[in-house]
């Protein structure tokens, strides 16, 4: 079964795997960049950097 969906614009939702780009521990807010790109954040590191991402036009999400 191979569904050819590479389709990298479809929000995959965060897996336990996922960690904080800050530090180690698991992911819980996705934050992505005007630019394309993609940070994760651990709970304690998007409340840090949350303002400043919001305000550089950053959308976070779970
Ligand atoms: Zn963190």
């Amino acid at each position: 079964m191979t569904t050819t969906s590479a389709t990298p614009a479809v929000h995959v939702p965060l897996v336990r795997h996922d960690r904080c780009d800050r530090c180690t521990a698991s992911a819980q807010v996705r934050a992505v960049l005007p630019s394309g790109g993609e940070l994760l954040f651990c709970g304690h590191h998007a409340r840090a950097h949350g303002p400043r991402l919001r305000e550089v036009g950053a959308v976070l999400g779970p």
